[in-house]
């Protein structure tokens, strides 16, 4: 694949040898903490140059303190007494602020965990890919935003971006290190999500309680919110172009309730590979974290009799219409992408807030997209900088007017 994710394993540190030095930025999150999980059944095989929270002190002290990090920083700047209180006693240095986040992820190691929620983990990110870094990348956004940049700075430094999102996960090892040109078909699955089986009109009316109800994944609340309306998947899509390399025609999405094959590839002969898996995101993160060097994790095996029938449903664009304006976006390229991502950010937050109702995340997205397309928002950025520009300028719009409808009564921008 003409791809940043490289197949040669030789400047990776397992093959020089442990332990492996990482930054984990997100350390408090589901993904953080699934992975500090496996770093601590391994204290031998890793060490941990740095842990980046967002606001919650206790917790980020907690993180720090079990893997024994040599570096903990804080997004929330007021959040840094409580940190340093946290962490007293021990030799673990403690930083706040945006400039701490970025202080932590170009610490040097042999590979950053991104696992920052939402296009805040875009900065970060990129400063570390910039220094030629490995990143494992779960945080999706950060592609959505800025995919091009990201992928032509990993061309430029050499970086290799492994893919830590269990479909991507999956496809990568599912592509061995096939010819580009052979690969026909990429296939997403996707779970469905809670409302899989309800009608648009229940979907439209549905309560933050109910889209925060997932069948097989625990996670953040906001990519659970993005998996109930399938947005998740057009995010993955867009990811899945990216890093791979290929085209959107070549991209599809297949509805997969029990969530075991998570993706596979199809090939120019008929030959069809797949990546399964338990819903364990330690699986995933584990192939990230030793690559290529395979880990031992306690994640549950996969039993295939026992799970006794795995169906498959085509996806449903009426009933989940942000999967359609997932692909739109993506075909209509240049800015859009970064444009959806935010408004949908900032749309997932009001919907939690109740300011807007389940339906009304769509529509504020696909509105958001239409404005960017007529101002000239929506022209690619040709940097990480002018992307994290755009993002800015659609969130301030996004707010404003999500605000205004909730103070004029209306649940939806109409
Ligand atoms: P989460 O909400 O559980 O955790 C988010 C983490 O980011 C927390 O550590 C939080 O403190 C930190 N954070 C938030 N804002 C920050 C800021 N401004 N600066 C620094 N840190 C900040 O989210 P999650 O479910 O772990 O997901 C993280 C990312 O991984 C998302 O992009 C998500 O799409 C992706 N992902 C998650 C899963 C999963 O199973 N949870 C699977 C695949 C991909
Ligand atoms: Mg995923």
């Amino acid at each position: 694949m003409a791809t940043s994710t490289k197949a040669t394993p030789s400047s990776s540190s397992a093959a020089r040898g442990r332990p492996r030095r990482i930054v984990l930025l997100g350390a408090t999150g589901s993904v953080g903490r699934s992975t500090v999980d496996l770093l601590e059944r391994d204290p031998e095989g890793f060490s941990v140059a740095a842990v980046v929270g967002g606001r919650d002190a206790a917790a980020l002290a907690r993180v720090a303190r079990a893997v024994n990090a040599e570096f903990a920083a804080i997004s929330d700047a007021s959040a840094y007494g409580a940190l340093k209180e946290a962490l007293a006693g021990t030799n673990i240095g403690v930083g706040a602020g945006p400039e701490a986040v970025i202080e932590a992820a170009v610490r040097e190691a042999d590979l950053v965990v991104s696992a920052i929620v939402g296009a805040a983990g875009v900065a970060p990110t990129y400063a570390a890919l910039a220094l030629g870094r490995d990143v494992a990348l779960a945080n999706k956004e950060c592609l959505v935003c800025a995919g091009i940049p990201f992928i032509k700075t990993a061309k430029r430094t050499g970086a290799r971006l492994l893919p830590m999102d269990s479909e991507h996960n999956a496809i990568f090892q599912a592509l061995g290190g096939a010819d580009a040109a052979t690969v026909e078909r990429m296939t997403l699955t996707a779970s469905g999500g809670p409302f899989r089986t309800w009608s648009r009109e229940a979907i439209a009316r549905a309560t933050p309680e109910q889209a925060l109800t997932h069948p097989n994944w625990a996670m953040g609340p906001k990519i659970t919110v993005d998996s109930a309306g399938m947005m998740n998947k057009g995010l993955e899509l867009i990811e899945a172009h990216h890093l791979f390399a290929v085209a959107a025609e070549k991209l599809d999405v297949v509805v997969h309730p029990q969530s075991v094959v998570h993706g596979l590839v199809s090939f120019s002969d008929g030959s069809v590979t797949a990546g399964l898996a338990a819903p364990d995101m330690r699986v995933p993160i584990a192939h990230c974290l030793g690559y290529p060097v395979r880990l031992e994790t306690p994640a549950p095996r996969l039993d295939l009799a026992a799970i006794g029938a795995l169906t498959f449903e085509k996806p449903d664009f009426e009933r989940f219409p942000a999967l359609r304006l997932a692909l739109d976006v993506l075909a209509g390229g240049g800015g859009l992408p970064t444009v959806l991502n935010a408004a949908n950010e900032i749309a997932v937050e009001s919907f939690l807030a109740r300011r807007i109702g389940f339906d009304g995340i769509v529509r504020h997205v696909a509105e958001a997209c239409e404005a960017a397309l007529k101002d000239g928002t929506a022209r690619e950025p040709s940097s990480v900088e002018e992307a994290l520009h755009v993002d800015h300028i659609v969130r301030e719009r996004s707010r404003g007017a999500l605000a205004a409808t909730t103070a004029s009564g209306m649940l939806t921008l109409q």
